[in-house]
C-alpha cells in the first residue's frame, strides 16, 4: 500500500483524532501486528511535541489462548496496574491521550465458550471504571483509527487472495477517513460542519422523544432527558481542545432518558460482540428496560449483552446518521463497530456519556441516575438506521417535527 497515504493517515490520527498536545503524554493501544502503523503514530506524536509515547501492545491470538484456557478464576483476576497503566498518566499534571489502533478478526473468538469471555469481559470492565469515567468525560481526549489485518480484510472481501483483501481494506478505509491526495483535515471540514449545525438545531428544540419507525418492524419511541445536549463530528476536552474520537465519524447523538424507552427495534447489521456475530435480532422494551429480545443467531449472546449489568438492558445513546453517508454508499460490511456504525442510525446498550446533559461531567452516580442518564460498565452500539427510517421528533407540548425522512435528514 502506498506509504505516503499510511503516514499521513496517522499523522491525522494523532493531529486531528487524539490532538496530542505539546507537553502531554500519548498513550497508543495497538495490537502487536499493527506494530509499523504505531511506530508511524508515535513519530508522528513526538513530532507534534509529545512528552512521551507509551505503547500498550496487545495479541488477538494470546487473548484467544487465555480465553480458551486460562484458570476459571483467572479471568476475574484483573490486576489494578492494568487500569493503572492509562490512568496514572492521565492523573499525571501534563495530562494523557488516547489513540487505539482497532484491527481485530471479527471472530477472534468464534467456538470459545461465551460465558468465559462474558467473564472476563465483566472483569474487565468492573476494574477499568475509572479509566471509563476519563475517557467518557473527554478529560483524556482519545480516539479509535483501524488499520486491516490479514484476518479482518479476508472476513470483508471472502474469496479473495490475501493481498488483493488487505489491499482492498485499505482503500476502502482511506475513502470512508477522507484521506486522499488533499490535507485531511481540510477533507473533514465541510462534512464536520454538517453534524455541528444539526446537533445545533436538534439542540435547539430540546425534545421530549424521538419516534422512530421503518418497514422492517421498528417502532420505538425513545424518551429524552431535560437538558440534553446532542454532539457530532468533533468533541472538546474540557480545556476546549478539539480531537476527532472516532475516525471515521458521521454520527450526531445524545443520551437518551434511560427510564422513557418504549417498543420494538430491529437490528439492520450484524452486531460483533465479545468476538462473534449476533445477526438478525430485535429488542422490546417497557419503561426503558429490555423486557423481550429474539437473534436468528447467537441469541445467547445478545442475552448476554443485555444483562451484563442493570443498565446493560437500558439505552445509553441513540445516534442518528443518514443512509447517504459514505460509509453506506460504500455497501461494505466492515464487520467493525467503529465503521458499521457510521452507517446507519443505531442506538447502544450500556453507558451513556455524561456530556449529552448539562452539567453531567460533574454529576454524582445519583444526579446522572436522577436526570435519566444511564450507567453501566458497558456500552455496546447496534445498527437500527434503515434506507426507510422515518423519525419524528416530539416537543414538549405534542408537536410532531420531522427529523428524518426515507433515511436522511428530513430538512
Ligand atoms: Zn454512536
Ligand atoms: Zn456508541
Amino acid at each position: 500500500m502506498n506509504q505516503e497515504a499510511i503516514r499521513k493517515y496517522a499523522r491525522f490520527a494523532v493531529r486531528m483524532g487524539s490532538a496530542v498536545q505539546p507537553g502531554e503524554t500519548l498513550i497508543i493501544n495497538a495490537p502487536i501486528h499493527t506494530a509499523a502503523f504505531a511506530r508511524l503514530c508515535a513519530e508522528e506524536a513526538y513530532a507534534a511535541g509529545a512528552r512521551e509515547v507509551v505503547v500498550h501492545y496487545s495479541d488477538e491470538q494470546l487473548a484467544r489462548m487465555r480465553m480458551a484456557y486460562a484458570a476459571e478464576e483467572a479471568l476475574d483476576d484483573v490486576k489494578p496496574w492494568i487500569q493503572d497503566s492509562y490512568t496514572s498518566y492521565m492523573k499525571h499534571p501534563s495530562g494523557a491521550c488516547m489513540l487505539s489502533i482497532s484491527s481485530a478478526d471479527p471472530e477472534i473468538y468464534k467456538g470459545i465458550d461465551a460465558a468465559r469471555i462474558d467473564r472476563a469481559a465483566r472483569a474487565r470492565a468492573m476494574a477499568m471504571t475509572e479509566y471509563y469515567k476519563y475517557v467518557m468525560s473527554n478529560q483524556a481526549k482519545w480516539t479509535i483509527v483501524a488499520i486491516p489485518s490479514p484476518s479482518w480484510s479476508a472476513k470483508v472481501f471472502p474469496g479473495l487472495p490475501a493481498e488483493e483483501a488487505e489491499e482492498k481494506l485499505w482503500e476502502a478505509i482511506f475513502s470512508v477517513c477522507r484521506i486522499d491526495e488533499n490535507d485531511p483535515v481540510e477533507n473533514w471540514q465541510a462534512p464536520l460542519h454538517t453534524m455541528h449545525s444539526r446537533a445545533d438545531w436538534l439542540n435547539s428544540l430540546q425534545l421530549d422523544a424521538l419516534h422512530i419507525t421503518s418497514a422492517n418492524g421498528t417502532d420505538l419511541t425513545i424518551g429524552l432527558p431535560k437538558n440534553h445536549i446532542w454532539a457530532g463530528g468533533s468533541e472538546f476536552s474540557p480545556k476546549g481542545v478539539e480531537f476527532l474520537a472516532n475516525i471515521p465519524t458521521e454520527e450526531v447523538f445524545t443520551a437518551p432518558d434511560a427510564r422513557r424507552t418504549e417498543g420494538v427495534v430491529y437490528s439492520t447489521k450484524p452486531y460483533v460482540f465479545n468476538g462473534s456475530l449476533i445477526e438478525d435480532f430485535w429488542v422490546r422494551f417497557e419503561g426503558g428496560r429490555v423486557v423481550e429480545y429474539h437473534a436468528e443467531k447467537r441469541e445467547d449472546l445478545l442475552g448476554m449483552l443485555v444483562s451484563m449489568d442493570e443498565g446493560a438492558a437500558r439505552l445509553g445513546e441513540i445516534a442518528l446518521v443518514p443512509a447517504t453517508s459514505p460509509i453506506n454508499r460504500s455497501g461494505i460490511l466492515f464487520y467493525n463497530t467503529l465503521f458499521d456504525e457510521n452507517a446507519s442510525c443505531h442506538i447502544a446498550f450500556g453507558k451513556a456519556y455524561p456530556v449529552c446533559v448539562q452539567g453531567g461531567s460533574d454529576m454524582t452516580a445519583e444526579e446522572l441516575d436522577a436526570a435519566g442518564i444511564n450507567q453501566s460498565n458497558t456500552h455496546q452500539d447496534v445498527m437500527v438506521g434503515a434506507e426507510d427510517t422515518n423519525i419524528d421528533g416530539i416537543t414538549a407540548d405534542g408537536r410532531i417535527i420531522p427529523v428524518f425522512r426515507g433515511g436522511v435528514w428530513a430538512e
